[in-house]
């Protein structure tokens, strides 16, 4: 009896995986059905200078809105585009819009996220070069966004990478950091032109015994590397100021603003601008 249980469950977990693939491919499908179809688009979440509250800066975050399934995370697309191959058209896209935009306002730094995936394409620093060249936007007014997985995994590659896009004058950040591993030997050793505290560490302050020391700790770290930081994810007054105290010199959080669309962006940066906050960034 235990056996055929046993075998039950065999099969039905063959049929869940079954079907979890089917919807995988369903989804592909319809990824690049919506790539065709013009339903990817990109918004914009501004970077304000932690002291004046000046925008300093955008983050590009890609969006999907599908007919059949309404907005879909990129927490769920983006996997799915890096394990089908679609990341690289999707990355090149996210690229060019925001170029494309930030050429309105060149005053204001464009952050960019970057899959592991895209770096390990020969064609990736060609096309990063391509881009930058055709906008005409200074390249030190770019940041990439990487997360530590590609340092960790492929730490050879990525050194070459990051020579590359220093030699090509755009910055690179770690995103996420102190969501993983957060190992204090690679940060020293890549040379990251900033860190991207994740909103894990910011919700500790509140969540978990010790979250304020070991958020101090880390941005003493960060201060002692001399590696400015950006915390992401601030949604109350309390956190930023805390963690402007700390030494973030950068926030980001719907306390300040939620990601908005290209078309919200004139008046959004006109305001800021008429406040007399718009900061050249350096
Ligand atoms: P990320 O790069 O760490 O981006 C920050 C995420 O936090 C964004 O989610 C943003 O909308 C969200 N966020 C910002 N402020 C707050 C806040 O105060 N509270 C909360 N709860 N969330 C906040 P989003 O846009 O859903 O993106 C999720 C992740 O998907 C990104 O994390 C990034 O890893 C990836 N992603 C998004 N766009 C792209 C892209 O164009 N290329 C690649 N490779 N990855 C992307
Ligand atoms: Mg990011
Ligand atoms: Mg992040
Ligand atoms: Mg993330």
């Amino acid at each position: 009896k235990a056996k055929a249980e046993g075998r039950g469950r065999a099969i039905a977990y063959d049929r869940e995986m079954d079907i979890v693939l089917a919807e995988r491919k369903a989804m592909e499908v319809a990824l690049r059905a919506g790539i065709q179809d013009n339903q990817l688009f990109v918004v914009y979440q501004p970077v304000v200078d932690a002291r004046t509250k000046a925008i300093v800066g955008l983050e590009a975050l890609l969006r999907w809105n599908s007919p059949q399934m309404g907005m879909v995370s990129p927490e769920v697309f983006i996997p799915l585009a890096e394990s089908s191959g679609l990341i690289d058209r999707l990355g090149l896209f996210v690229m060019r819009e925001a170029l494309r935009v930030m050429r309105t306002w060149p005053q204001i730094g464009i952050s960019i996220n970057i899959s592991p995936a895209q770096f390990r394409n020969p064609f990736f620093i060609p096309n990063v070069t391509r881009l930058l060249d055709e906008s005409g936007i200074r390249s030190a007014s770019v940041t990439l966004e990487v997360t530590e997985g590609y340092f960790i995994h492929n730490p050879a590659h990525a050194r070459g990478t990051i020579e590359a896009l220093n030699a090509l004058g755009v910055r690179i950040a770690l995103d996420d950091f102190g969501a993983g591993f957060s190992s204090i030997g690679y940060l020293r050793q890549f040379g990251f032109d900033r860190l991207k505290l994740d909103r894990s560490m910011i919700n500790a302050l509140e969540d978990i015994p010790r979250g304020r020391e070991m958020l101090q700790a880390t941005l003493a770290l960060a201060a002692a590397l001399d590696i400015p930081v950006t915390a992401e994810g601030i949604e109350t007054e309390e956190q930023a100021l805390f963690l402007r105290l700390c030494g973030c010199d950068q926030l980001q959080g719907y306390f300040y603003f939620r990601p908005v669309e290209e078309a919200d962006l004139p008046a959004l940066l006109a305001e800021n601008a008429a406040a007399g906050i718009v900061s050249l960034s350096a």
